[in-house]
């Protein structure tokens, strides 16, 4: 037997986590459209990603900002991108017109260096609140009871503006105590977007990766981000 192409891969897993989406999100009494599948692109090849965008991918997701501006040149400007990876407050200004959407934003002092730049480039940078739900010590993101205090200084910060939240749940064996975590975020979305605070509009809930994506959808996820499952294992001896 042939070994596959990445190319045959990619359309082999692009077709079947779309159908899986497109279930997911009926089962949640949506549409597969309500729901954006984010491709993350870390090393991934601008060939590869390029061609992935041609077999109908939007949004694709960086989480380095080195890897992102060295592959620009060579990625279509046919696509949406979204930094999803931790972000360090110097290196705001490289990325401040490169993305259409920060989903990382995991400190009040990041939000406001992204204002400070966004004032700069007098552009409006949408963000998403990265919320640490399982208060894992490895992970970034605010603190689950700390959200709602920093959504208030954040929505007052000029030239940004919270369009909803995102969070890497812990990693867990039952797929019931995912669902548990995923079922918290929700809460939090509908709870924050009922309070009509100004200048946050709570419709980006962004959660779900490969292994985890399906039972996301169902608790109510409008966006997952997925690499390992499009695209094949990474292989990291670049
Ligand atoms: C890599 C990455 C993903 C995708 O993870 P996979 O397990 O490869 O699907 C999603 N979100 C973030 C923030 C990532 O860095």
């Amino acid at each position: 037997m042939t070994e596959k192409s990445l190319t045959e891969v990619f359309c082999e897993n692009y077709s079947e986590i779309k159908e899986k989406i497109a279930v997911a999100a009926e089962k949640s009494g949506r549409n597969a459209e309500d729901i954006t599948l984010l491709a993350a692109v870390k090393t991934v090849s601008p060939e590869l990603i390029n061609f992935a965008v041609e077999q109908g991918i939007s949004v694709i997701g960086d989480n380095r900002v080195q890897e992102l501006i060295s592959k620009e040149k060579e990625v279509t400007e046919n696509v949406k991108k979204h930094f999803i990876g931790h972000l360090q407050t110097n290196k705001v200004k490289d990325i401040i017109n490169r993305v259409s959407l920060i989903e990382s934003v995991d400190s009040l002092r990041l939000a406001e260096a992204i204002g400070k730049q966004a004032e700069k480039h007098n552009k409006i940078m949408d963000i998403l609140l990265e919320v640490n739900v399982g208060n894992e010590e490895s992970k970034s993101g605010f603190a689950f009871d700390e959200i709602e205090e920093n959504i208030e200084k954040i929505s007052k910060i000029p030239f940004v503006k919270i369009r909803g939240l995102m969070a890497i749940p812990p990693i867990c064996e039952d797929k019931d105590d995912n669902c548990k975590y995923f079922l918290k975020m929700r809460q939090l979305f509908i709870d924050i977007k009922a309070k009509n605070i100004d200048n946050v509009s709570m419709d980006i809930l962004s959660m779900g990766m490969s292994d985890d994506y399906e039972a996301a959808v169902l608790c109510g996820s409008t966006e997952v981000r997925i690499g390992t499952l499009l695209f094949g294992r990474r292989n990291y001896s670049v």
